[in-house]
């Protein structure tokens, strides 16, 4: 029988760190135990299913049942000469299993290498990195409904995936936990990407003219340990804000104002900025208020200098997106999920 343990501090559980109390908390390592909770009820009072905490903000204690993901396995579903197509249960650590990939020579997820938490969050926000998104290489997902304890798979189309998107933050949010995530990688004639951020550069310095899965995802590795902050070091949830895509007539009038104004091509004919110059050039970029700061290499990444409350951190990025809206007329939403104490 599962096990609920009352008052549960959260700070173990989330890279932000911040002190938060669960009224209720436990962990489930098979579907049967989550049908458990559904027989007992609990998936109609306020509930929350946490992966590795790598994206998720509480502003104080949650009143409610954090359910913690620990569905571990994987099975080979199918394989050719060209691809193997694995699916890998929800708990599994992001990481790990792209290390697996580039020990076994599969390839699709080398550009991802060093992102944290689960395997079943990663569909939730269409994971991305380097010129990567993990809509890629997803054939399907698993969910189990939590009205009815049945499985459903859902199609890549069905996923609705977008830039940091997916259907599981919109229509059928909190409706599903997703168990499994099955994956199709390349065995050979592998896809690399080295085009993206610096990449390039390192493989150049390194002298390598024929890439392997391992070095690309080695560049991807010493890039983002010289740049992000360690949530082991410093708390932080990574990026905290999305980049913003705006039209083509707003971004021709930024740049008569701000000619060095970067920019990438984006979906429906849009144009992205990145958040974090926009931030930067609100002054932001290594500030601090308090107890909670905006890192000083990355102006994206919020930071938890110590004992801040989630409170203090969300403060400074609703303080942050006002600047940004007042300078440049643009909103930058979270990317981070917000969780309130009650709903
Ligand atoms: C240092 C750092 C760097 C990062 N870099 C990147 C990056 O490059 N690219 C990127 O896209 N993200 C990045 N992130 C964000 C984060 O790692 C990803 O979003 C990751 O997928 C979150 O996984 P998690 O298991 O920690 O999810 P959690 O934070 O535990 O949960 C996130 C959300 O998903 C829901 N959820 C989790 N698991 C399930 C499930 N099984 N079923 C249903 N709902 C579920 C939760 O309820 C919550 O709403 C970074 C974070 C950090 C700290």
């Amino acid at each position: 029988m599962i096990s609920i343990e009352p008052h549960v501090p959260l700070a173990p559980y989330t890279t932000f760190g911040v002190s938060a109390f669960a009224d209720s908390f436990c962990r489930v390592t098979s579907v049967d135990e989550i049908r458990e909770l559904i027989t007992q009820g609990w998936f109609t009072k306020r509930f929350l299913i946490l992966g590795g905490g790598s994206n998720v903000l509480f502003l104080g204690d949650f009143h409610g049942l954090v359910v913690r993901n620990e569905l571990l396995g994987q099975r080979v579903v199918h394989e050719t000469e060209e691809n193997i197509v694995i699916e890998v249960g929800s708990g599994v650590n992001w990481h790990s299993f792209v290390m697996q990939c580039i020990d076994h020579d599969r390839g699709g997820v080398e550009n991802l290498s060093l992102i944290p938490g689960t395997m079943g969050a990663a569909p939730m926000q269409n994971i991305g990195a380097y010129g990567v998104e993990v809509k890629e290489v997803i054939e399907e997902v698993k969910g189990i409904d939590l009205s009815t304890g049945r499985e459903v798979t859902f199609t890549n189309e069905e996923c609705q995936f977008s830039y940091r998107e997916s259907v599981f933050k919109h229509a059928w949010k909190e409706k599903f936990f997703i168990s499994s995530v099955t994956l199709r990688l390349t065995k050979k004639n592998h896809v690399l990407r080295s085009h993206y951020g610096a990449i390039q550069n390192i493989l150049d310095q390194q002298k390598i003219t024929s890439p392997t899965l391992r070095h690309i995802s080695d560049a991807v590795i010493h890039i983002r340990s010289s740049k992000l902050p360690d949530p082991k070091q410093i708390g932080n949830a990574g990026s905290f804000f999305k980049n913003p895509s705006i039209t083509v007539a707003q971004f021709e009038q930024l740049r008569e104002r701000y000619p060095e104004i970067p920019s990438y091509p984006s979906e429906n004919q849009l144009i992205k900025v990145p958040a974090g110059w926009l931030i930067e050039q609100c002054g932001w970029k290594g500030k601090r208020v308090g107890r909670a700061g905006v890192h000083h290499q990355q102006a994206l990444v919020l930071v938890n200098h110590g004992q801040a409350t989630g409170a203090e951190l969300f403060s400074l990025a609703k303080e942050i997106q006002r600047d940004v809206r007042e300078k440049f007329s643009i909103d930058i939403a979270a990317e981070v999920n917000i969780i309130e104490s009650a709903s």
